[in-house]
């Protein structure tokens, strides 16, 4: 069973008329093949862009974390659990071949005895991008204050603890008081604000704090535009995301920046898999030491993934968003 999307998603918001299950048969394994049988499936902003861009249709979408159930293939035995970019399905047939849009081989996910979702969100893609983003990008120094945007989501809250573990003083933005509320309380953020209920988002920040160093930018547009009016000299932006303009046609209109800040786009692809596993190491030793919390929203069934992607792209999701199958 796999989902396709019938539709690039013209909308901002795609619908779930987008999307329609297909069945197919599983194919007899060739020499070197394996099957998987997804347990987690992931859903992330980037379709939503991808799919505005691609304006096709494509099944292929999506980190999953699977089982492998059959196999003929001695580095991916039956049992191991194998992280692949498989898409929205139930079944997928690899063959350890880098053979995805990312060029990610299957890889065994790095989660020892943490539970196995995790290496969809704070184990996973996600979380190398936040690690790669702060720590190589932002650069953040001890007493440094670091912004950070969706910063309840799955890279924003993990990006905000590594700028604590390093030191600096935390400011995010998220998008409901209760997501606000557990920045504050549980991941030890400095301060938090919700972005739709304040009013003077640059009156907050400058009576918060002496300006930014470092941003972490996950939304882009306006929000992204203002915080970027905040930035110290010398300061660094990683621009990770720009959830609020997928699907719309924005000028970016860059502000007027005070001197050198370097304002930098990347993708955790840019960097290869040992520096990623390196980065997934980190973490794994942080969440396991309880310098990092890890949120996640885990719905069930494999139907409820359009239903799952369209709420975590409303803003429905705290931390990692992924549905168990
Ligand atoms: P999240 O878990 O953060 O989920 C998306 C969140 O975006 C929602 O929960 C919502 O939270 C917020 N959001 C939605 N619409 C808006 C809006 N108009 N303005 C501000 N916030 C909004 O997703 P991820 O952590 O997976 O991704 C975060 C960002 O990082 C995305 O932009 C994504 O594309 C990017 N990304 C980039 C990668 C890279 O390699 N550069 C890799 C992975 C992700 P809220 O309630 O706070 O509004």
């Amino acid at each position: 069973v796999k989902y396709n999307v019938i539709k690039a998603f013209e909308n901002y918001l795609p619908t779930l008329n987008d999307f329609e299950i297909a069945h197919e048969n599983v194919p007899t394994l060739g020499p070197g093949e394996f099957l998987v049988k997804a347990v987690y499936i992931s859903v992330d902003p980037y379709m939503r862009s991808f799919a505005h861009r691609r304006k096709v249709p494509y099944e292929q979408f999506g980190f999953q974390v699977g089982k492998v159930v059959e196999s003929q293939n001695s580095e991916y035995p039956e049992n191991v659990n194998v992280v692949s970019h498989s898409g929205w399905r139930e079944y997928t047939v690899l063959n350890g071949n880098p053979d995805d849009i990312f060029s990610l081989k299957p890889y065994q996910p790095q989660i020892g005895n943490l539970p196995l979702s995790l290496s969809l969100g704070a184990l996973g893609m996600p979380g190398m991008t936040a690690y790669l983003g702060m720590v190589e990008i932002c650069k953040p120094k001890k007493g440094e204050v670091v912004c950070v945007t969706s910063a309840a989501g799955a890279v924003g809250s993990i990006a905000g603890q590594i700028a604590k573990i390093k030191g600096a003083t935390v400011i995010g933005f998220a998008g409901t008081d209760e997501k606000v509320q557990m920045l504050l309380e549980e991941l030890n953020f400095d301060h938090a604000f919700n972005y739709k209920k304040e009013k003077d988002i640059m009156g907050t920040i400058r009576s918060t704090v002496e300006g930014i160093d470092c941003y972490f930018d996950n939304v882009g547009g306006e929000l992204a535009m203002t915080i970027l009016k905040c930035m110290n000299p010398e300061g660094r932006v990683a621009e990770c995301g720009s959830i609020s303009t997928y699907g719309k046609s924005l000028a970016n209109k860059k502000p007027a920046l005070p001197g050198s800040v370097k304002i930098q786009s990347f993708s955790f692809a840019q960097w290869d898999w040992s520096q990623q596993s390196a980065a997934l190491q980190h973490i794994r030793h942080w969440i396991e030491k309880g310098a990092i919390k890890v949120k996640e929203t885990v719905a069930n069934g494999f139907e409820v993934l359009p239903d799952t992607f369209i709420a975590m792209l409303k803003g429905d999701n705290v931390g990692k968003s992924v549905v168990k199958v």
